[in-house]
């Protein structure tokens, strides 16, 4: 316990650092997943106009509790607004995140190591 606001220990799956300076927003164990790009969506503009650099929408997948939370919540996100569309094998990838991280939270336990650094081919 590294911070004065947590009033209990870390669940175990929880990967952020905390400290005395958090913001009261900040405040939320966390477990992050590798972002991964969806590869069959139109590439987004991540560069200026005059000089456009096209990325693929990546898809995140994380845990988070707030501190004063009794449970923690799954967080499905994306770096662009509206429908995902994934391929059966980002699908397939995807749902074994969410499981992967329901089980971290329902065994406080830490994520596996096999999920921290995955890869789509
Ligand atoms: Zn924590």
């Amino acid at each position: 316990m590294s911070a004065r606001w947590l009033t209990t220990p870390c669940p175990a799956w929880c990967a952020t650092t905390h400290s005395d300076h958090d913001a009261p927003a900040d405040r939320e164990h966390q477990a992050l997943l590798p972002e991964f790009p969806l590869m069959s969506m139109r590439f987004v503009n991540g560069g200026p106009p005059s000089e456009p650099r096209y990325e693929p929408v990546e898809l995140l997948v994380e845990l988070d509790q707030q501190y004063r939370e009794t449970e923690p919540r799954i967080v499905i996100g994306a770096s662009q607004d509206g429908d995902m569309h994934l391929t059966l094998d980002e699908a397939e990838l995807h749902a074994h995140l969410v499981l992967e991280l329901v089980r971290a939270a329902r065994t406080n336990t830490p994520v596996s190591d096999d999920f921290t650094a995955v890869e789509i081919e």
